[in-house]
């Protein structure tokens, strides 16, 4: 039996037909079902639907042999113990840097120096920041990152954008990229041993629907 977990959400969205491509299809309609695990119309797959943050830590434990994983996820998780097999070209979206529109008219990025940052990504945020030698005050947020500028809990954030809708909305400008998002397929490393033939087969067929 091999297990994929699937990250809820965006990705979700965009793997299915991709699994379909695969020959991989949900017995019940992942979108609508408040089920957790689903099996498929090949004898041995299931899915499991998963929150998009867990993907990384139910593949690294065994519990998923397979995962769906957001890059940005991927960037943040701490552990190892993953291959990271291939880009699956779905939810693809950028990482980047956001500041309030007038603070952006008469701000210079390569004069930063101790900035105050809201986002999800902290881990992500202080690593590409003190590469550059910035120091950064980072405050943890769980959703929204947009607001925080508006209302003075941070000068900048570090979030996602794929259209710039919602930060355009919200009067923010992207100031810089840090890093292409898109979703890749994982495998855990005692799986891709212990179940290599059946595992390459499927990972096989998925690299074929990703073309
Ligand atoms: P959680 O509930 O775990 O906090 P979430 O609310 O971030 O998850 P989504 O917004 O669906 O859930 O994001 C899940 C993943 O989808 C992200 O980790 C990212 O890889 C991808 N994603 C997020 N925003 C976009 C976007 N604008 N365009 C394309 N892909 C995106
Ligand atoms: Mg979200």
């Amino acid at each position: 039996m091999l297990n994929i977990a699937l990250s809820k959400g965006r990705i979700l969205e965009e793997s299915l037909p991709l699994l379909a491509r695969a020959g991989i299809d949900p017995v019940e309609n992942l979108v609508f079902s408040r089920k957790l695990v689903v099996a498929t119309s090949h004898p041995d797959v299931k899915l499991i639907v998963i929150r998009a943050s867990d993907v990384p830590t139910y593949v690294r434990y065994g519990a998923a042999d397979l995962g769906f994983a957001g890059k940005d996820v991927l960037m943040e998780y701490d552990g190892d113990g993953l291959y990271e097999l291939l880009d699956l070209n779905i939810a693809r979206c950028r990482l980047i840097v956001a500041e309030p529109n007038q603070h952006a008219a008469r701000d210079d990025p390569r004069r930063w120096a101790r900035l105050r940052i809201a986002t999800k990504y902290v881990e992500t945020t202080q690593r590409h920041f003190a590469a550059k030698g910035i120091q950064t005050d980072v405050i943890k947020l769980y959703g929204s990152m947009e607001l925080a500028p508006l209302v003075g809990l941070s000068d900048r954030i570090v979030d996602l954008v794929n259209t710039g809708k919602t930060l355009k909305a919200n009067g923010l400008v992207e100031v810089e990229h840090i890093a292409d998002i898109s979703a890749w397929l994982v495998a855990n490393r005692a799986s891709a041993k212990m179940k290599h033939k059946p595992l390459k087969a499927l990972v096989e067929k998925i690299r074929q629907a990703v073309r």
